[in-house]
Parts: structure tokens; C-alpha cells; sequence
């Protein structure tokens, strides 16, 4: 199937070319994000492939639809850059990758928790100067502290798992059980309980409505002083207006974001040479008790195998009518 694939990196094209030799699909690579600027690129294509930062509002997909494309393949998990709705009217089937890399992305919260705590960024900087004080290091001990993770599906079962190898008691939030947590021990409790009990506390909510601003002032006024806070699902999971007074007054001790409201124009780029424009952002980074990666917690070689290989697999499901449900989006 001929199929236009947006925001592509060098890094998607070497996976999707690689796994492609098994599907052989003609895959055309654009490097801009899908838009309603760019989506005439994809004219006459049956299908687009399109990462998290691609925008399919109702324009887009109808556009897309208008043009003659009956597939959406999105590689990557979540689906909250699509207008659903709009794809299932114009009768375009939306397709995903629903697990690539939980235990990347785990780890990747893991690596956000370690460094935040044991101040490893400004300890790399003071040592690369010859700096050797550690004064200002000074971090806590995980063992014993509770680990509140919000969302228990693929990503926050595995985190939970890893929590409580290091002697965690570990909270969480979900709307529903997850068996597999409860045998561990995992104690699910209100949003509020979670708030006020925990040490640590992780997103790995999908953004929906639902759940859009999930952690806002009036959620970070029930949380303990001093609250480590990680963000790897979502920007929108978090009010980013509230993260500055947050850090400001202490309640937010740490913050690790792999994720940012508005990293849409930002995050993937180079823009070392421009300036800044987003303030919030701007002023996010000036904190020394504040991570921020890139939506890197993904970017692992297995995840990029995954990627490539089950978002292919789904085109040519698709073309076979043979479509595995649980990657149809609906
Ligand atoms: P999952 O679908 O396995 O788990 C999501 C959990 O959220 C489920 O347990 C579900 O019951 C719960 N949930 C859904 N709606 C809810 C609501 N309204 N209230 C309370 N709970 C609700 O997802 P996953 O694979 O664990 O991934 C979680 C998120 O991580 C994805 O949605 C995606 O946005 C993000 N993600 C980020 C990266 C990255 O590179 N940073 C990579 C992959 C996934």
C-alpha cells in the first residue's frame, strides 16, 4: 500500500525501511508534521502514518478523506491527536501501536525519579568543572516512601513493579483493578488519598477528556509539600500554569517531565540556535529541581523495532481485512 508517512525522523526512516523489506508497502517520507497545510501531500495516498505530534482535527482527516485515504497508522499508543469522531464519519479506519515499549518508558520514569533525587544533572556539570563540592546534593532514600501512580495499565504495572523493588508501598489510581497489581500488593485508593500520601507520584493516564488537566491547583494544593512529580504520558495530562507557582512555593519539591502541553512545535526540533518563545516552558527549565526530556521515554531500539514492525503488520491487516482489534482504534 502506498503510504505517506509524516514527521519522519532519520530514525524512522532507517526502522520503517528495514521492516518494510518483510511488508513491502511504498512508503513516502515527509519530513513536516501532518497538518492542514501539509496534508495535500499526501494526495491520492490510501493511507498516512503519523506520530504524536501530527494534528488530525476534523480539517485534517477531512482532508485526508477528500483526497482518497481510508487508513490512519498511527506508530505510536496514544490517540488523543486524532478526532475520532470525524475519522469513523468519513469512513477512515484508524489503526495503532498499542504496546511498543511499557518497559522503555518505565525505565524512562525510573531514570526521571533517580536523577531528580540524587541531582545527577547538576552533579555532571559541577564535576565537568572541576567542581567536586556536594554541597546542594543532598537526596532521600526511596526505600520507604509511597509511589503513587496514576493510570495501572502496560506502562504503570511495570513502574509499579520497579517502585516496589526498591521497598516502596505503592498507591494507585486507576478506574479500574488491574488484578495483576493487586497481587503485587498495589493498593488502589481515591485520587485524593493518592494525593495526600504520596512521595512520588506518576502519570500514566491517557489524555482525554476525562482526564485533560487531571493534575491542576486544586490537585497539587492535596498533595504533600515537597511532591516529586513525573509526567511521562501526556502534556495535557498537567495545567502547565500551575507547575511555575508549584515550584515557586515548594510544594512541587521535583518535577520530571518527558511530556509538555504545548511541545507540538518544540520537542523533536533542534532550535538550540532560536529563542525560546513559550514562557512557560522558559521558566520551566531556569528551575534546578526540574527535568525536562523530549518525549524520549519511546525511544528505544526494541520500541523502534516494535513500532516499525506492528505499524506495518497493520497496514497490510488492513489491506487483508484481517485487522487485529486490539490496534483499531475506535
Ligand atoms: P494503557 O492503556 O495500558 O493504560 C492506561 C490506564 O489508564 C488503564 O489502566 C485505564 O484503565 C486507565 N484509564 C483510562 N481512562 C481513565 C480515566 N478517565 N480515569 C482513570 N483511569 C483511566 O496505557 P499505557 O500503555 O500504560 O500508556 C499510558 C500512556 O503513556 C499512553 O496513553 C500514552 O499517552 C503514554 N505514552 C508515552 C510515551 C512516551 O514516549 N512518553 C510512550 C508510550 C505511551
Amino acid at each position: 500500500m502506498k503510504i505517506a508517512v509524516f514527521s519522519s525522523k532519520a530514525y524512522d526512516k532507517s526502522f520503517l525501511t528495514e521492516a518494510n523489506k518483510k511488508y513491502k508497502h511504498e512508503l513516502v517520507f515527509f519530513e513536516p508534521h501532518l497538518n492542514a497545510l501539509t496534508a495535500k501531500l499526501a494526495a491520492e495516498f490510501p493511507g498516512v502514518c503519523v506520530f504524536v505530534n501530527d494534528l488530525l482535527n476534523r480539517e485534517v482527516v477531512s482532508n485526508l478523506s477528500r483526497q482518497g485515504a481510508k487508513l490512519i497508522a498511527l506508530r505510536c499508543a496514544g490517540y488523543n491527536n486524532v478526532d475520532l469522531p470525524a475519522a469513523k464519519e468519513l469512513g477512515l479506519t484508524v489503526v495503532r501501536v498499542p504496546a511498543y515499549s511499557p518497559y522503555g518508558v518505565a525505565e524512562h520514569a525510573v531514570t526521571l525519579i533517580l536523577a531528580l533525587n540524587r541531582k545527577i544533572c547538576r552533579a555532571y556539570n559541577r564535576i565537568r568543572d572541576s567542581n567536586f563540592s556536594i554541597e546542594g546534593l543532598l537526596g532521600f532514600e526511596i526505600h520507604g516512601k509511597t509511589f503513587g501512580v496514576m493510570g495501572t495499565g502496560k506502562i504503570g504495572t511495570i513502574l509499579s513493579r520497579i517502585m516496589q523493588g526498591f521497598g516502596c508501598k505503592v498507591l494507585a489510581y486507576d478506574a479500574q483493578v488491574n488484578t495483576e497489581c493487586v497481587a503485587m500488593g498495589v493498593e488502589y485508593v481515591s485520587k485524593e488519598r493518592l494525593y495526600a500520601q504520596s512521595d512520588i507520584i506518576s502519570l500514566h493516564l491517557p489524555l482525554m477528556k476525562e482526564t485533560h488537566h487531571i493534575i491542576n491547583l486544586e490537585a497539587l494544593a492535596q498533595m504533600k509539600n515537597g511532591v516529586m512529580l513525573i509526567n511521562t504520558s501526556r502534556g495535557g495530562l498537567i495545567d502547565s500554569l500551575c507547575l511555575v507557582d508549584g515550584l515557586k512555593s515548594g510544594k512541587i519539591g521535583y518535577l520530571g517531565l518527558d511530556v509538555y502541553e504545548e511541545e507540538e512545535s518544540l520537542f523533536f526540533e533542534d532550535l538550540s540556535g532560536q529563542v525560546i518563545q513559550d514562557d512557560i516552558l522558559a521558566r520551566l527549565l531556569s528551575f534546578p529541581n526540574v527535568i525536562i526530556t523530549s518525549h524520549q521515554a519511546f525511544f528505544t531500539k526494541t520500541a523502534l523495532e516494535n513500532i516499525a514492525d506492528t505499524t506495518l503488520s497493520n497496514i497490510t491487516d488492513f489491506e487483508k481485512d484481517s485487522l487485529k482489534p486490539e490496534n483499531v482504534v475506535k
